[in-house]
């Protein structure tokens, strides 16, 4: 049901509801007469009777909708104009203690059918009428009679500026309903709108992140993919002639290298179905040993640490295997080194990578610090730094997914990544509990910054 039909049938109720009270008035009148008077004049009991119960049926017809309210509001000061003449002729004329009520005729009228004037001024204009025949019936002064066709007037005058009022009023409150109701329509619309675009938002930022992710994929793959061609070319021209000008063993390195660069590719490829969750992060994996990832990750850097840059290590003597499996501690550890390889780089002017890395154990684990001589992170960079997707690297050179990965691997063994600046750059700071511990199942909570299956290309070095 509509707001506005809600509105018409509470209306309705109200007018059937007037049309009863109005019924059961003549009624009480009747009785009270009756009573009074201690008298039973038939002719006025008879219409009186009628009266009530046509009030009766009317207000069951507006009620139901079948009569028009302006059609009734006419009717009933007919019928209340000759009932009250009725009784006023048939108690005393101009002495009967109902004359008074013509004054109240259009008052009563007004208030029962204040939508519409033509009740008000038809039962007024009437009982003027009326007035005037009782009094000139009864013989009464010219004078008084002028007098009380005046007040009448006055009386009736009040009550058709009452339902002027009360219509202008309606009017008033139907435009700012309307106006309302456009309003709402109106923030609907741009709400609509609003939704839109950010739909159109939505798809671009994925459409954008997608390029990236696609543009740091390829620059990892193109990597391994160069040597790995550039090695393939190398072993064609030394064996093209018949006689073989390369030396065993220089063949197997060559070769050694280009298996490297294809399981590097490979691996690429392995944390790519990572990223989209086909392969599992609880898979096993054995234990990590430092010293073995640290050599594997130095490797694996080495082509973005060319040009001098070099990785000074200090690592405690026996430290223990911890819970980040080998492959997730090489990759964390490769996207460390890059990153500080990147930031030194990245300092104005460019400074030859330098990076120390150190390791002692601390209770339950081990601690590992990877320092650079970067330019440190500048403070507004630094609360951001583990947010998936945030880079300050130039488009194909940064995802901003690597620390987001880092940190969702160590926590999920029960370690921690946080970053910090020291004087000559920054520090990244990782602890990893021993693998020999129990896990702990609080141990950890997954950071909410991660991304679904975050990885890093550039971590694969
Ligand atoms: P990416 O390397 O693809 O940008 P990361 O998640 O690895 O993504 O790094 C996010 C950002 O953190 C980098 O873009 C850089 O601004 C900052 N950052 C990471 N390591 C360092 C560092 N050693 N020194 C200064 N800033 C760093």
């Amino acid at each position: 049901m509509t707001a506005d039909s809600s509105g018409l049938k509470a209306l309705l109720w109200m007018q059937r509801r007037n049309y009863f009270i109005g019924a059961g008035c003549l009624t009480l009148g009747l009785v009270l007469h009756c009573v009074v008077t201690w008298s039973f004049p038939r002719l006025l009991v008879g219409l009186q009777a009628a009266w009530s119960t046509i009030f009766a049926l009317m207000g069951l017809c507006v009620g139901a909708g079948w009569l028009p309210m302006k059609w009734a509001g006419v009717i009933a000061s007919v019928i209340g104009f000759v009932s009250l003449t009725s009784f006023v002729l048939l108690s005393g004329g101009p002495d009967s203690p109902y004359f008074c009520m013509y004054a109240a005729l259009p008052f009563i009228l007004a208030v029962f059918t204040p939508d519409s004037r033509m009740p008000t001024l038809l039962s007024g204009g009437v009982s003027l009428v009326a007035i005037v025949i009782v009094n000139t019936m009864a013989e009464v002064p010219l004078p008084r009679v002028l007098l009380q066709v005046t007040s009448y007037s006055t009386f009736l005058g009040l009550a058709l500026v009452g339902t002027r009022m009360y219509r202008h009023m309606l009017d008033a409150q139907l435009a700012a309903h309307q106006e309302r109701l456009r309003a709402l329509e109106q923030l609907a619309e741009s709400e609509r709108l609003r939704a839109r675009a950010a739909l159109e938002r939505a798809e671009v930022e994925r459409l954008v992140l997608v390029g990236q992710l696609a543009a740091g994929v390829a620059h990892e793959v193109n990597n391994p993919l160069a040597f790995v061609k550039a090695n393939l070319s190398y072993l064609q021209r030394e064996t093209a002639d018949e006689a073989w000008t390369i030396e065993r063993e220089e063949f197997r390195d060559v070769l050694d290298e280009t298996k490297q660069g294809v399981m590097r590719i490979q691996q690429i490829v392995t944390d790519l179905r990572g990223f989209s969750r086909a392969d599992p992060l609880g898979e096993q994996q054995e234990p990590g040993v430092l010293e073995e990832a640290l050599k594997e990750a130095k490797r694996l850097a080495s082509v973005r640490l060319r040009e001098g840059g070099e990785v000074a290590l200090a690592l405690a003597p026996e430290l223990p295997a911890v819970r980040l499996g080998q492959r997730h501690m090489v990759q964390v550890l490769v996207n460390l080194l890059i990153n500080a390889a990147d930031a030194a780089q990245s300092a104005q002017p460019p400074r030859r990578p330098h990076i120390k890395v150190s390791a002692h154990r601390e209770a339950g684990g081990v601690c590992l610090r990877v320092e650079d001589n970067g330019p440190g992170i500048p403070p507004d960079v630094l609360p951001r730094l583990f947010e998936p997707f945030f880079t300050t690297k130039p488009p194909g050179q940064g995802t901003g997914l690597g620390l987001a990965l880092c940190r969702d691997y160590v926590a999920r063994v029960g370690g921690t990544l946080h970053a910090e600046n020291h004087p000559g750059g920054a520090r990244f700071v990782l602890m990893l509990p021993a693998a020999s511990d129990a896990p702990s199942p609080t141990a950890y909570e997954l950071p909410n910054t991660r991304a679904p299956g975050s990885m890093k290309p550039e971590a694969l070095g």
